[in-house]
């Protein structure tokens, strides 16, 4: 049976890291600042942040939120992100997704700006993460490197697969892999005979968004597997990852849900102590 790598034990140590960080800040008199544009009432983007504006208070953050009507024009979106741009006391922005159908969703995260791109979805930060340089990483993908190196799994030298290819989930995913000198292959749709490769990995990342596609003849004995899927089947969660079957298989494996999900909020607000001391070291 496999080690079952739940996402708490993580989540706490990055919890106190925060905590250290952001009394060091304060003590500099500097007060992290994260602010959450949602616009309508999609009501898992509503929980999401108030769960972002309950933890980050927790931790010593200022979490403002901002809710624009889900009827709002692009451009209405737009000058409320320039306003939060240039308000020199908000440090991260983070645009909850999904954004309503009229509003130009690849216009409004270009807009964010590189600087307070928390979710390091702007094209600026994921160019620098081609480069190498990690400055800001979508929290997801950042989840499945933290959720490796703190479980101590080797990554240099070893076969990754990742499959799934979103510019937030999979892509960042296999080049944090590359950056850490895993050997990197990344599978989609398209992918012909998906088991095969699948069974090459020795650290397997599911980031796909079907519920338990990943089954027990698709993985290797011994294989790590990260399980980012979130899939809502009759009314419970579940992964990309058919947990039982690969479970009896691999040597490690992430839960869905209390696998990678804890992270993420952790690592926005990781995101945003560190734009909080760029921004005041410019
Ligand atoms: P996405 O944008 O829909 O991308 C899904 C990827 O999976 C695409 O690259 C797609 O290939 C690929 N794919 C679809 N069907 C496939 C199949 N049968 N075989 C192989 N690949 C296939 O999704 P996403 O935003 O990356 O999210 C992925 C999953 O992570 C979802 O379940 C999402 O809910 C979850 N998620 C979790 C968190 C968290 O905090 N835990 C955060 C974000 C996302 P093509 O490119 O060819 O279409």
């Amino acid at each position: 049976m496999a080690d079952i790598l739940k996402g708490k034990p993580v989540a706490d140590q990055l919890q106190a890291e925060l905590v250290a960080k952001v009394a060091e800040l304060r003590g500099r008199g500097l007060e992290p600042h994260l602010a959450v544009l949602l616009v309508g009432s999609d009501p898992a983007s509503e929980v999401y942040m108030n769960r972002k504006k309950k933890t980050g208070e927790k931790l010593g953050f200022i979490v403002s939120t901002h809710v624009l009507p889900g009827d709002s024009s692009t451009t209405a979106v737009l000058a409320k992100l320039e306003q939060l741009n240039t308000d020199p006391s908000v440090h991260g922005i983070l645009v909850e997704q999904p954004l309503p159908d009229q509003i130009d969703k690849e216009l409004i995260v270009n807009t964010v700006a590189p600087a307070k791109d928390v979710d390091g979805a702007n094209p600026v930060n994921l160019g620098r993460l081609v480069g190498g340089d990690e400055s800001f990483v979508p929290a997801t993908a950042q989840a499945v490197i933290e959720m490796l190196e703190r479980n101590n799994v080797p990554l240099k030298g070893r076969r990754a697969v990742v499959v799934g290819r979103s510019t937030i989930v999979g892509k960042p995913a296999a080049l944090l892999l590359l950056n850490r000198h895993a050997t990197v292959t990344v599978c989609h749709s398209r992918t012909a005979d998906l088991a095969a490769v699948t069974r090459e990995a020795e650290i397997l990342v599911a980031a796909v968004g079907r519920a338990e596609l990943i089954t027990a003849e698709m993985v290797s004995p011994g294989a790590v597997v990260i399980d980012v899927g979130t899939n809502v089947v009759d009314d419970k969660l579940v992964g990309d990852v058919a947990f039982e079957g690969v479970a009896a298989k691999a040597a490690a494996i992430t839960p869905v849900p209390g696998g990678v999900g804890p992270l993420t909020n952790m690592l926005v607000l990781r995101n945003t102590a560190a734009a909080c001391e760029r921004l005041a070291a410019r």
